[in-house]
């Protein structure tokens, strides 16, 4: 099939059609409203609501949904049509109807309501129609997260800032960050005006008595930055900020390539506590594949300089799915990665997205090749080692519909990620791509602070970005702390 249309009159449920057929065929593309012969016709006209399947011009199902018996909303209507589709399919999807991102929050809604483990656990497989499996799993994470997240400030924020650069493109990638020319011109002009957005935003928030709960410095690659301007931007960020509550200093040294025991050493010297080293996969050919130009060796030696300065925090990212690898293959990465005893070992679903080599190569391509079996081995294996699961998110597009798990020794949860996933606190975004939000507690919910995600853009309009974003900071601040 080449694509299906949904005909209906009423666009307010034109977004769950797409998301819910594309959990169950996200190779198939979604249109609405084109009389093709693979469609699905979803009729309000009459006194029940019809749902028609349509296939080469037949039709294979049809179903109604009577208003008289339960009266039709936007959770009701998405929960009508998982049934279908599941007829249609022959098949459930672990997830029910739970499209979003962040299934955890569900969890934690619950839990801060005052309802009982188990009771959450009902009320999430009564509402979503997910399998026990996931919603235990996203109930067990929200469990442990509680202590982390509350309880809540108003003068406490987190910080993260973007240097959105690479030494070169990974082909999964998606993700808006720039290659440095040979010279690394770009570096250095970004550098500059990062370093502006720090001073201001930092004594912004100093003056307001604010101060930073974790500080995560994510990329790209921010190891990309040479010894001195490491030195300059972490001095930077010391004297701008109010870092003396803060509990948890993350730095992003992902590729082993960009990293040194020198570049090491300034990090822990200015309080740095959590490195990220992400192989990726420890396999030679995968990494070749997704144009990682470095031998697995590079990576068992970064991970060793790390130790070596004093780190007791790490995390290491997998990513399931690249290069078709077999299941062994993963699986003898993930061995190699937990023989190394990282704190933190994440391990992300591929998603094949818009913008990376591999979606330009292949077109929409998102099969599967592992079994339910597999990932829930995968599971299995880092708990006998050790090691649960933390934080969640789901992304779209990802093969097998699979979500992104960082998992933890004792102790030792990423809190950052806790905070940005859970959405109770304001993320204060510094850089190009950053993603700000400010949390606002009396109604739950949060405004977005957007910079602009191409860096030269961002080098050439600092100063306008910057008067923006300090115009809605004031504007929000200013009579809540
Ligand atoms: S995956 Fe990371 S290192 Fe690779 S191109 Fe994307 S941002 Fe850069």
């Amino acid at each position: 099939m080449e694509k299906l249309s949904f005909t209906l009159a009423d666009r307010l449920y034109e977004y769950p059609c797409f998301e819910l057929y594309q959990q169950f065929r996200p190779e198939i593309p979604v249109v609405f409203n084109e009389v093709l012969e693979n469609r699905i016709d979803v009729d309000f006209s009459g006194e029940a609501l019809v749902l028609t399947a349509v296939e080469k011009g037949e039709v294979v199902l049809q179903k109604e949904y009577d208003y008289q018996k339960k009266p039709l909303d936007k959770q009701s209507f998405k929960g009508f049509l998982y049934l279908f589709l599941c007829e249609l399919f022959g098949h459930t999807l672990d997830w029910g109807t739970m499209t979003g991102i962040k299934p955890v929050k569900m969890a934690h809604n619950l839990l801060k309501e005052g309802l009982s483990p188990i009771q959450v656990k009902q009320n999430l497989m009564e509402k979503y129609q997910a399998s026990e499996g996931k919603i235990e799993l996203i109930t067990g994470i929200a469990q442990r997260e509680m202590g982390i997240i509350y309880p809540l400030s108003r003068k406490k924020v987190s910080v993260y800032v973007g240097i959105p650069l690479c030494i070169a493109k990974c082909a999964y990638c998606s993700f808006i960050s720039t290659v440095a020319d040979k010279k690394r011109t770009i570096v250095a002009e970004y550098l500059e005006n990062l370093l502006y957005e720090v001073r201001l935003t930092g004594h912004y928030l100093k003056e307001k008595g604010i101060v930073a709960d974790t500080l995560y410095i994510g990329g790209g690659t921010p190891s990309i930055l040479d010894e001195t301007q490491l030195e300059t931007l972490l001095t930077a960020l010391d004297e701008a900020l109010d870092l003396r509550c803060l509990r948890e200093y993350t730095f992003e040294a992902g590729r082993p390539e960009t990293t040194n025991r020198r570049k090491l050493e300034i990090l822990k010297a200015h309080g740095v506590d959590r490195v990220c080293l992400n192989p990726q996969t420890m396999n030679a050919d995968t990494l070749t594949a997704v144009n990682r130009n470095y031998p697995p060796q590079a990576i068992l030696e970064a991970y060793d300089t790390i130790r070596h300065v004093g780190f007791e925090s790490v995390n290491m990212d997998l990513i399931l799915g690249l290069n078709r690898e077999s299941e062994e293959t993963f699986m003898s990465s993930l061995d190699q990665v937990i023989a190394l005893r990282p704190e933190n070992i994440t391990i992300h679903c591929l998603a094949v997205k818009k913008g990376s080599a591999i979606k330009t190569a292949t077109g929409r391509q998102v099969e599967n090749p592992y079994s339910k079996v597999f990932c829930a081995d995968i599971q299995k294996e880092l708990g006998r080692k050790g090691y649960r699961p933390y934080y969640l998110y789901r992304q779209k597009y990802t093969q097998g519909n699979g979500e992104n798990i960082g998992y933890c020794l004792e102790g030792k949860e990423g809190i950052y990620n806790i905070l940005m996933m859970a959405e109770k606190q304001s993320i204060i975004g510094i850089g190009a791509g950053s993603s700000g939000k400010l949390y606002v507690p009396e109604t739950d919910r949060f405004d977005r602070i957007f910079t602009v995600k191409d860096v030269k853009t961002y080098n050439e309009r600092t100063e306008n970005i910057m008067g923006k974003k300090m115009a809605q900071y004031e504007a929000f601040f200013n009579d809540r702390v």
